[in-house]
């Protein structure tokens, strides 16, 4: 969704990319963090995967460089083996994660899109991490009811990553917080909304936004007085919720 930012190019060898997006309040600073701390180490498949990312429409989607490093570290901090993506467009997330598993690690990665995730595919096998994805094309919904219904996965996933259909956030929670494991941590992307959940906002918000506006006001609520997880909102990106699960 829009953001102060959206203007401002990231200075990045001259291409115009996906992840000038910032809920800080100087672009200046954004674009410090990322050429100071994030692109230096940004591995070659991680980049080669932005810049295809970038030439998309709907490049905004993706998550922004500095969250993918992000969740990259949480990953290798968790030793995560076994993780969960809703919503994978172009598997630039996907990839930040698959480079954080081991040799074994597993990832279930599903969207009903495969023809974005197929322009990100040869990138990631290539990286040599193909292996760890099992990508289902579906909706998401009817894969989580399955996997609820397996006694075997209750409590499996290491770290779940909630990237999708922002209106089904809440059933999402309802079946995620059980299909990961007691310590393990889910992440909910877009958590802060383009600042819409607090900021009065000089300019009318489409329905569009307002109606999901509304759904995030309503999860965030939900996950602060959720007894079975402890959450942390971060302000990185768009917002990103971490609920670490404690029964
Ligand atoms: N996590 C990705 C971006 C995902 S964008 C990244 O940061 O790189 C959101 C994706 O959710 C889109 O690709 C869209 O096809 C997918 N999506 C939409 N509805 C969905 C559903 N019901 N279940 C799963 N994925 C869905
Ligand atoms: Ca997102």
């Amino acid at each position: 969704m829009a953001t102060p930012s959206e203007s401002h190019a990231a200075k990045d060898e001259g291409v115009k990319d996906h992840n000038n997006k910032t809920l800080l309040q100087s672009n200046a600073l954004y674009q410090y963090i990322l050429e100071t701390s994030v692109y230096p180490r940004e591995p070659e498949a991680m980049k080669e995967l932005r810049h295809i990312t970038a030439k998309h429409p709907w490049n905004g989607m993706a998550v922004a460089a500095d969250e993918a490093q992000f969740l990259n570290m949480i990953l290798k901090l968790m030793n995560a083996k076994r993780t969960l993506e809703i919503g994978v467009f172009t598997g630039y997330s996907l990839l930040a994660t698959a480079l954080a598993l081991p040799e074994d690690g597993q990832i279930l990665a599903i969207d009903p899109d495969r023809k974005n995730y197929e322009l990100g595919l040869p990138v990631i096998e290539k990286a040599g991490v193909a292996h760890k994805i099992d990508f289902r094309e579906s909706q998401a919904l009817p894969i989580l009811d399955q996997l609820m219904q397996e006694e075997k996965y209750r409590g499996w996933f290491d770290f779940v990553f909630v990237d999708a259909d922002k209106e089904n956030y809440m059933n999402y929670h309802k079946r995620v917080v059980e299909l990961v494991r007691v310590g393990g941590v889910i992440g909910y992307d877009n958590t802060l909304w383009g600042g819409t959940v607090a900021a009065e906002t000089e300019y009318p918000l489409s329905e569009y936004v307002m109606e999901l506006k509304g759904r995030f006001l309503e999860l965030n609520r939900h996950l602060a007085a959720d007894p079975r997880i402890e959450i942390c909102q971060l302000s990185i990106s768009d917002g990103l919720t971490l609920c670490r699960r404690v029964s």
